[in-house]
């Protein structure tokens, strides 16, 4: 491993920082994590956080200090993160495929206890025989086609008879159930929200009954996102919640809207990129050095934090241009600026650290280190 610089150290002021750098509000993450473990506690279900927004094991781990059963991710390269850096239970919530890939993640659950998710009959074979020549035993979740296009089974008869190959072959422990709805989290009204959810919920239950008369025991169903939890909380039927944006939020969780019609506020904006303006050419433009290279640009632009008359525009891999009110603003060339990424996961992605910040001052500097394409 190389060691790359970190843009900041403890115990230096927030505007001594190196840019482009990703900071987090110490004291609004907390609050986020913290209420997110209430709620849950008080609603009488399990919370394993997606490890996918952060990428970091020492995040992983106060989450999980906080009550949270383990962890769940996309990709082995992540949960490999998580589990070298001290995380015991990670389930990976996707489908993993070819000889390569299983190697690694029966060679992981060596050292952890592994989940995966299935969808078709090839790769629970081919599970069962890396399990077996590891000697370890995996969980194994039937995932069910949510209906938005990704992976999964059809519910019902389909989904039962994957879990019954689970069960018959060695090495592999049929789990549950996976039944994440990944376009219903960005649902602008809670009606629309409702109604998706209330689709997987039926899903679920066909094939909690198609289980059932397998003669199968459903051990768990899990999911759910930021945008709809309360829904599967409610439903009664799922066990445990996959919540990930949480603890940082973004500008299109902003975007959402609750019972009332307000914006989405439950959990607050705790991620922002931190970007200096290199260039000052006219009265209502300035630069930052912050461009497609330090900030997601797959659900719009970033917001400039605090200032929404001030307008982020890309301009290419390191430049972004704010436009400013034609009445002039006091950004000089060396201003700092704290941006709110669009989408929060990709951005965090892009990075080596997160910069920690308490009161203005840097408290701690995290590696991400699940961070990159995702193997
Ligand atoms: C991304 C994801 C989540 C978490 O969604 P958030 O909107 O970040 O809370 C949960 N489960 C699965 C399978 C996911 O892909």
């Amino acid at each position: 491993m190389y060691a790359l610089r970190p843009p900041a150290e403890p115990g230096m002021p927030i505007e001594d920082v190196d840019t482009p750098a990703l900071i987090v509000d110490l004291d609004i993450f907390e609050a986020n994590m913290a209420r997110l473990a209430d709620e849950t506690k008080r609603g009488g279900i399990r919370l394993r956080p997606h490890g996918k927004t952060h990428k970091c094991a020492i995040i992983a781990q106060q989450q999980i200090a906080r009550g949270a059963v383990g962890q769940c991710v996309q990709k082995v390269s992540e949960a490999e993160a998580l589990v070298d850096g001290g995380i015991t239970d990670v389930l990976v919530c996707n489908e993993i495929v070819g000889q390569t890939k299983l190697r690694r993640l029966a060679s992981l659950a060596r050292r952890a206890r592994i989940g995966v998710c299935v969808d078709n009959v090839a790769n629970i074979e081919e599970l069962s025989i890396e399990a077996q020549s590891f000697g370890v035993d995996l969980r194994v979740l039937v995932e069910i086609d949510a209906g938005v296009g990704r992976c999964g089974i059809e519910p019902g008869e389909p989904a039962a008879q994957l879990a019954k190959l689970i069960d018959e072959l060695p090495g592999l422990t049929f789990g549950g159930l996976q039944a994440y709805h990944g376009g219903a989290q960005h649902l602008r009204t809670l009606a629309e929200r409702k109604a998706a959810i209330a689709g997987i919920v039926d899903k679920v239950n066909q094939t909690r009954a198609a289980l059932q008369r397998a003669g199968l025991p459903c051990p768990e169903v899990t999911g759910g996102g930021t945008g709809t939890y309360r829904l599967e909380m409610e439903s009664g039927v799922y066990t445990e919640l996959q919540c990930g944006s949480y603890i940082f939020m973004d500008a299109d969780y902003g975007r959402n809207r609750d019972e009332a019609g307000e914006p989405f506020r439950r959990f607050a904006q705790s991620l922002f990129v931190y970007t200096t303006v290199m260039s000052r050419p006219a009265r209502d433009r300035a630069i930052v050095d912050a461009g497609l290279k330090a900030v997601s640009i797959d659900c719009g632009p970033p917001l400039i934090h605090d200032q929404p008359d001030l307008e982020y525009i890309f301009k290419g891999d390191e430049h972004g241009q704010v436009r400013l009110p034609d009445t002039g603003h006091s950004l000089h060339v060396g201003s700092k600026l704290l941006l709110v990424p669009g989408h929060c996961d990709p951005t965090v992605n892009m990075y080596d650290h997160f910069v920690g910040v308490r009161d203005g001052w840097v408290e701690s500097v995290w590696p991400i280190t699940g961070r990159g394409p995702g193997r």
